[in-house]
């Protein structure tokens, strides 16, 4: 097991690390596929081999360029050593199953959608909505109630913000939308609910921190990322959402039974 788990970190070391170089190419402009190689943004220096190792580069580097001593950015490091640490966390709960390969697909669109988000305030479609097409295509695994609840999850993913946008006129933009379907057909419909539920409170209480410090002014129509948020609530569920619901179940089983849907593969 322990063995497995290394894998799975070295795996998502390796996963973040890519992710991280197609959310900045695209939201620079630059193509991510065919051959164009990594270079250092300062000085065009062509990276090596041993320059692009996920955690271990940029440490043993110390951040700095080989070639020219520019400052390579913390968030390669930071993003890889998430992305590891997700990837434990999810093969750990999940082990080899399906539910893993779902959960690890979903882990991806969190984290890629999350840095175009981020960075440019953008959320590009095809990285919102390509998790729920695969995620759908992986519970074909589970049986029909299996890609019926996915197609629920999408559903009220994107339903809650088509909502919020149509009743406040624009006041948020479709790219959380098209980000809450995609997942949500990933998570299912408990799921995503309550990954609803806990990202909006996240990051509210961020804003609410972020007015008492002064870094925001009440009444100021500041747009903010909302992408990572909702993230953190979608891998809180991944990873704890069985045991969440339990709770709950085993609490309010004889009060409401019947709002509990069952759904696949948890
Ligand atoms: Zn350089």
């Amino acid at each position: 097991m322990t063995a497995w788990l290394i894998i799975a970190g070295i795996f998502g070391a390796c996963m973040g690390s890519f992710l991280n170089v197609v959310a900045h190419r695209s939201v620079i402009g630059r193509s991510w596929w065919g051959n164009e190689r990594s270079v250092c943004e300062a000085c065009g220096h062509v990276l090596g081999f041993f320059e692009l190792i996920p955690v271990l580069s940029w440490l043993i580097l110390r951040g700095k360029c080989k070639n020219c001593g520019a400052k390579i950015s913390i968030r390669y490091l930071i993003i890889e050593i998430i992305c590891a640490a997700i990837a434990v966390m999810i093969f750990y709960k999940y082990k080899i199953s399906w539910a893993c390969l779902l959960m690890f697909v979903g882990a991806c669109g969190l984290v890629i959608n999350s840095l175009t988000d981020f960075e440019s305030g953008d959320v590009f479609d095809i990285f919102a909505i390509s998790p729920g097409v695969i995620g759908l295509l992986i519970r074909l695994a589970g049986g029909w109630p299996a890609v019926l609840d996915g197609i629920e999850g999408a559903a009220v993913g994107w339903g809650f913000f088509a909502l919020i946008i149509l009743i406040s006129r624009g006041g948020m933009g479709w790219g959380d939308a098209s980000f809450m379907g995609g997942i949500g057909a990933v998570l299912g419909f408990k799921f995503t609910l309550a990954s609803l539920y806990i990202g909006i409170m996240i990051g509210g209480a961020f804003v609410i921190f972020l007015m008492l410090i002064g870094k925001v002014k009440w009444g100021r129509h500041d747009t903010m990322p909302l992408v990572p948020f909702l993230a953190i609530g979608c891998l809180v569920m991944m990873i704890f959402g069985t045991g969440i619901f339990a709770k709950l179940e085993e609490r309010f089983l004889y009060i409401a039974p019947e709002i509990f849907l069952t759904s696949w593969p948890f």
